[in-house]
């Protein structure tokens, strides 16, 4: 008999132990740029080649950085764990896919990918997306945008998500700040729906309400010490 399906959801937060910054932790900016400025879509229909900019220089940083413990550990719990686990991430980077693990919904987007907002084709690109690039698919020039959900627009594999919250037994949230509407709520969806809830963070945050439990640390020595107790002994209950 498989044991429930175990539901984590990863934010900045993460990533941090892997040199890449967190986003609210420094007032709103992200890598030194108001938030207004590169991530929301009024941003890039405003300005697209600084919002492009901004994407291309923060690629390569992304693409070099290497996962870290708490990566790895969440691969492990996939690999030996008797149940489902997914990931939910709200990360653009692709530390979990270089972990190794599988499974994994993109809710933000992904800093490798483009889309066109002529045909809606999604383009992978390690190279520079700007406003001269064309569709490989349509052939339309200056229609690409980089594949990151800004503020204003909708999450990507939302059914899923659904699904999945709502069928877990346990929910873990690591390294969120929880202010960032809707996976803020994805805690309280899942409690509502049956699930143990545990939060991953450095700190008490603003969204701790839904939580069953706390544990504070840094998530590449928390998760890790976690992952090593429930493979220990897999429980039904939590
Ligand atoms: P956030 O920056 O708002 O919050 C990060 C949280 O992680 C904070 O609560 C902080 O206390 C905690 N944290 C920091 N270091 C930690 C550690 N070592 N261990 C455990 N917790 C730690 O991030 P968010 O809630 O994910 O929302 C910001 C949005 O910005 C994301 O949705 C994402 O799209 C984008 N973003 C992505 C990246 C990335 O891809 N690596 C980086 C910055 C921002």
């Amino acid at each position: 008999m498989p044991k429930p399906a175990i539901v984590i959801l990863t934010g900045a937060g993460i990533s941090a132990e892997s040199g890449l910054s967190t986003f609210r932790s420094s007032n709103g900016l992200w890598n030194n740029h108001p938030v207004e400025d590169v991530a929301t879509i009024e941003a890039f229909e405003r300005n697209p080649e600084y919002v492009h900019d901004f994407y291309n220089e923060l690629k390569p940083e992304l693409n070099r950085a290497k996962p870290n413990a708490a990566h790895l550990a969440i691969t492990r719990l996939q690999n030996e764990y008797p149940g489902e686990v997914h990931i939910i991430t709200q990360n653009v980077d692709t530390l979990h896919e270089k972990a190794g693990s599988q499974n994994i919904c993109h809710i933000h987007g992904q800093i490798n990918q483009a889309v066109c907002l002529n045909c809606g084709q999604v383009l992978e690109t390690f190279g520079d997306v700007n406003t001269e690039t064309v569709c490989p698919h349509c052939q339309i020039q200056g229609m690409m945008k980089p594949n990151i959900v800004f503020f204003g627009e909708n999450l990507l594999c939302m059914d899923k998500v659904d699904e999945l919250l709502k069928n877990c037994g346990l929910f873990l949230s690591i390294g969120t700040s929880g202010v960032v509407f809707p996976a803020a709520d994805f805690v309280r969806i899942a409690k509502i729906c049956g699930a143990k809830t545990y939060e991953f963070n450095l700190e008490e945050t603003s969204n701790n309400w839904y939580f069953d439990k706390h544990i504070y640390g840094k998530a590449g020595t928390t998760v890790p010490a976690f992952v090593d107790e429930l493979l220990k002994e897999p429980s039904d209950n939590f």
